[in-house]
């Protein structure tokens, strides 16, 4: 195996259909030296009057959708005990706690990512962008690409707009900083490319030494088109290989396949070595 870490991953009890134990396990059986976990991070006080909160309450995985960031830190602090728990249970493997957060523009976002990170402490932040928050609601990318023309173009231009923003963030006043931020090309999961907000998008994370994510989930889905443009942009920036695990089956994953892909494309900076997270996206290192 070419990569020996997973950090990209989701258990029970947030939108994963597997426990942290089972996770672990498959990942030491697999050969992993390190595996993190990510849940989801999504604080917006109108979130619960998207369209998508009912999918999740169907699906039961509501508990990623929050309008209360004490709700959430609750939900973070038991399942970084139980995960703490698991590093005593199985010290032949690394086992961070993450998280992937979603950045939002409502007034007091900042102040409470703030406080939550404070309590909960996480190793390290998986930024993402899931949404366009238009205030009152929500959209998700599914609903961009119902939204129809011109809708969709708009929307999906926007959400690349958000991107921008967010690569360009000022983090300072905040004592954190993403560590990496995940899948850049989300929309392709519906089936919407815009290659020249997916480049102008790496550019400005490239701009701000944002390290950038290539997500095995997103990349072997039957949608995906491999954008040869982005791939050049992404050349020379530090590269984290996920594979966005919502289960046990997805651990570790086409990972050498990507990464061969991405060689072949020509860039050059992959991390394949938890050693080396330090050096590449900030994590700390053990
Ligand atoms: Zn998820
Ligand atoms: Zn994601």
């Amino acid at each position: 195996m070419k990569i020996n870490y997973t950090l990209h991953t989701h258990t029970v009890g947030f939108d994963g259909r597997n426990t942290a134990e089972d996770m672990v396990q498959t990942a030491i059986s697999r050969g992993f030296n390190t595996i993190g976990f990510s849940n989801h991070f999504i604080v917006h006080p109108n979130i619960k009057k998207s369209k998508m909160y009912y999918y999740a309450v169907n699906g039961k995985y509501s508990n990623i959708y929050s309008d209360d960031v004490e709700f959430t830190i609750d939900l973070f602090g038991n399942h970084y005990e139980n995960v703490r728990q698991l590093q005593q249970k199985y010290p032949d493997i690394n086992i961070l706690c993450g998280m992937e957060m979603d950045f939002f523009k409502y007034h007091g976002w900042e102040d409470k990512m703030r406080y939550a990170i404070r309590q909960l402490r996480p190793d390290y932040i998986i930024g993402a962008m899931h949404f366009i928050d238009l205030g009152d609601e929500i959209l998700n990318i599914h609903d961009i690409k119902n939204a129809g023309n011109p809708g969709t173009g708009r929307l999906l231009r926007e959400y690349y707009q958000n991107l921008i923003r967010l690569a360009g963030f000022d983090w300072r006043e905040t004592g954190f900083k993403f560590n990496w931020l995940a899948h850049f090309d989300l929309p392709q999961k519906v089936g919407l490319s815009c290659p020249d907000m997916e480049v102008a998008a790496i550019q400005a994370l490239r701009k701000n030494s944002v390290p950038i994510e290539l997500n095995t989930s997103l990349i072997k889905n039957p949608r995906y088109h491999l954008n040869p443009a982005a791939m050049g942009e992404i050349k020379n920036m530090p590269v984290v290989i996920s594979d966005d695990a919502h289960g046990i089956g997805r651990i570790g994953a086409d990972f050498d396949e990507v990464f061969d892909m991405s060689v072949r494309a020509g860039v050059k900076n992959i991390c394949t070595t938890s050693q080396n997270l330090y050096k590449f996206v900030n994590i700390r290192n053990r």
